[in-house]
């Protein structure tokens, strides 16, 4: 791991757009670099290979950074993105969070397990299905999730859909997290949540009623599996409905 911690933007506070935290106010924070190249990824500039400012922080500055933003914004959720901010060390950062009280969610696709993900507040993995191009990481995230249903936490597994192939590659998620729920009683608040695909991350114009189009096909294609998707939770990228592809919002 490298000390310093490349980042490509800070800001908020605005609104967690995905996942079990929908709607959080919270300040983004968003890492350089990624260990993937997913076909449809919205975030490209973040890639190593692509232009972008970035500046690159000790652990204790880039700390007292978002402490700061946060204080003076009376925002009290961080939200780690990238890119992969799993390819860094947030422990002095994470710690110094905890000491304000500040909770923070981590969002990665599950490729790397660094031990400062065991004190993230709201675990969102992300794999990738077939459109991505991408290996997927359903034994890594499995794996990791079976160490953690006793701790009492969030920890979601959320797919961008793009077509019928990957639903078909969610239904074993869907399966696993069935799973887990049968067997325990466990403390985790583990969900999987599948959310529209945004086809076009380059236009500038607003995507609201395509956004709007694509989650009610998609809504009717999950009625098509019943029982195969029993819990989901199905969302579109609250983000793209009010701002589009507008990066830093
Ligand atoms: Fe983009 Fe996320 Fe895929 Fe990385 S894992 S390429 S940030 S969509």
């Amino acid at each position: 791991m490298s000390d310093k911690i490349p980042v490509v933007e800070i800001f908020g506070p605005t609104v967690q757009g995905e996942g079990p935290n929908v709607g959080a106010r919270c300040i983004f924070v968003r890492v350089k670099g990624c260990s993937f190249k997913c076909s449809w990824c919205d975030s490209k500039f973040t890639w190593n290979d692509h232009d972008s400012d970035v500046v690159s922080y000790e652990p204790t500055t880039l700390a007292d950074l978002i402490v700061q933003k946060c204080l003076d914004t009376k925002c009290r959720k961080v939200i780690l993105t990238g890119g992969n901010p799993c390819l860094y060390n947030f422990t002095y950062v994470l710690k110094k969070f905890k000491a304000f009280e500040i909770s923070t969610d981590v969002e990665t696709q599950g490729d790397l397990y660094p031990d400062w993900l065991d004190s993230i507040d709201t675990l969102v993995f992300s794999p990738k299905a077939p459109s991505s191009g991408m290996p997927d990481t359903y034994d890594k995230i499995t794996e990791y999730i079976k160490t953690q249903i006793s701790f009492p936490r969030k920890i979601a597994i959320k797919i961008p859909i793009f077509n019928t192939e990957d639903i078909e590659f969610s239904r074993k998620y869907a399966e696993f997290v069935n799973s887990i729920s049968d067997k325990n009683k466990r403390s985790i608040d583990l969900r999987l949540y599948l959310s529209v695909g945004n086809s076009d991350v380059t236009t500038t114009a607003s995507i609201r009623d395509r956004v709007l189009s694509d989650y009610e096909s998609l809504l009717n294609r999950i009625n098509e599996f019943p029982n195969h998707f029993q819990d989901v939770y199905i969302l579109p990228q609250l983000h793209t409905l009010v701002w589009g592809n507008k990066q830093g919002v």
